[in-house]
C-alpha cells in the first residue's frame, strides 16, 4: 500500500490568508472599515508571547488592524472586565481576543463570557457555543475549524464517514465533534477513560487526535485509508539532536500521533510542525473579518 499523502497545512492557510486579504480589501474599498482584531494578554507567559507576536505579524499582513493590550501579571480580574467591557462598547473594535492561560488569580470563564459575542473571535462565549450545537450561524472556534476545512480540502463530502475525536477539551475536541456531526459524520469521542481507544480508532474514517500526549496514536490503530488530523504539539527531548550550551538535550515538537508509523497506512495525514497549526491563525483572522462583515449588517463573505 502506498504511503499517506502529508497534507500541507503551511500552503493551505496560505491559500486562506489571500482570501481573507482580498475580503479585507473589498471591506476597505466598499465600506471604508479596516477589521481590527485587538488581542489581549496578561503576563508574561512565553508561549503566549510568541503566539501573540505571529498573530499580529498575520493580522498585519492580510491588511487588517492589530491592536495588543499587554497587562501585567499582577491584573486583577476586575481590571480586565474593565478593559474588555471597553473594548466591547468601541465600535472600531471588531474581534476581541484574550491571550490563555490568564493568571490563576483570574477566573477565565467569567472573562470569556464578558467578550460580546458578536466580536468573540475565539468562539469561546457560551451563545456562540450553544450557537455551534445547535446548528445556528457561529463563530467556530479557530483550530477545530481548521481542521474540518482541511478534511473538507482533502476528502470532499463527509457526509456518513466515521469520526472519532480523540480528546473532549472545550477548545478543541468538544467543538469537533459538533462541526463534524453539523456534517453529517458518525461522532464517535473518546477521552482518558475511554476503555478500548486503540479499537474505536481502528474504526475511524477520520481521525482527530487532540490529547496533548506525545506520539500516542500508534500506526495499527490506523484503518487502511484513514485521514488522520494531528492536532497535538508536544515538546519532548531529543537527545539525538545533542545539547544545549547548559547541557540540557535539545528538544523538539512531535504531535499525538506516531508519524512515521501512521504515515505507512493512513491515507492522508498532517504533520507536526506544519500541518493544522498554521491553521488556526488563518481561521482567527477569517472569524475577524466575519465578525466586522456582520457588525456592519452587510453579508458575510464566503471564506
Ligand atoms: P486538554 O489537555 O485540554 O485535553 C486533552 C484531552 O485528551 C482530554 O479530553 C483528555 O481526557 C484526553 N486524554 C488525555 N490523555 C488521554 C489518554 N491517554 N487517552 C485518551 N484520551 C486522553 O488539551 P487540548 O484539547 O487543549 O489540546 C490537545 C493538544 O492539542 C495539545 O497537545 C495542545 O498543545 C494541542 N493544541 C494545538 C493547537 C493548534 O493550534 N495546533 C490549539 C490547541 C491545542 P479527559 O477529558 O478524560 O481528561
Amino acid at each position: 500500500m502506498s504511503e499517506a499523502k502529508i497534507i500541507d497545512g503551511k500552503a493551505f492557510a496560505g491559500g486562506m490568508r489571500e482570501q481573507v486579504a482580498a475580503a479585507v480589501a473589498d471591506l476597505k474599498a466598499k465600506n471604508s472599515i479596516t477589521p481590527n482584531l485587538t488581542v489581549v494578554l496578561v503576563g508574561e507567559d512565553p508561549a503566549s508571547l510568541v503566539y501573540i507576536r505571529n498573530k499580529s505579524k498575520q493580522t498585519e499582513a492580510v491588511g487588517m488592524k492589530s491592536i495588543t493590550h499587554h497587562l501585567p501579571a499582577k491584573t486583577s480580574e476586575e481590571d480586565l472586565l474593565a478593559l474588555i467591557a471597553r473594548l466591547n462598547a468601541d465600535e472600531t473594535c471588531n474581534g476581541i481576543l484574550v491571550q490563555l492561560p490568564l493568571p490563576k488569580n483570574i477566573d477565565d470563564q467569567r472573562v470569556l463570557e464578558s467578550i460580546d459575542s458578536d466580536k468573540d473571535v475565539d468562539g469561546f462565549h457560551l451563545i456562540n457555543v450553544g450557537r455551534l450545537w445547535t446548528g445556528a450561524r457561529s463563530m467556530a472556534p479557530c483550530t477545530p475549524y481548521g481542521c474540518l476545512l482541511v478534511l473538507k480540502d482533502t476528502i470532499g463530502e463527509l457526509t456518513g464517514l466515521r469520526a472519532l475525536v480523540l480528546g473532549r477539551s472545550n477548545i478543541v475536541g468538544k467543538p469537533m465533534a459538533a462541526l463534524l456531526l453539523e456534517q453529517h459524520c458518525t461522532v464517535t469521542m473518546a477521552h482518558s477513560r475511554t476503555r478500548d481507544v486503540s479499537e474505536r480508532c481502528c474504526e475511524a474514517d477520520i481521525l482527530v487526535a487532540a490529547v496533548g500526549q506525545p506520539e500516542f496514536v500508534r500506526g495499527d490503530w490506523i484503518k487502511p485509508g484513514a485521514t488522520v488530523i494531528d492536532v497535538g504539539i508536544n515538546r519532548i527531548e531529543a537527545p539525538e539532536l545533542g545539547v544545549y550550551n547548559d547541557g540540557t538535550p535539545r528538544t523538539r515538537i512531535v504531535g499525538d500521533v506516531a508519524f512515521e508509523e501512521v504515515k505507512a497506512v493512513a491515507g492522508a495525514i498532517t504533520p507536526v510542525p506544519g500541518g493544522v497549526g498554521p491553521m488556526t491563525i488563518a481561521c482567527l483572522l477569517r472569524n475577524t473579518v466575519i465578525a466586522a462583515a456582520h457588525q456592519l449588517g452587510i453579508e458575510t463573505p464566503e471564506l
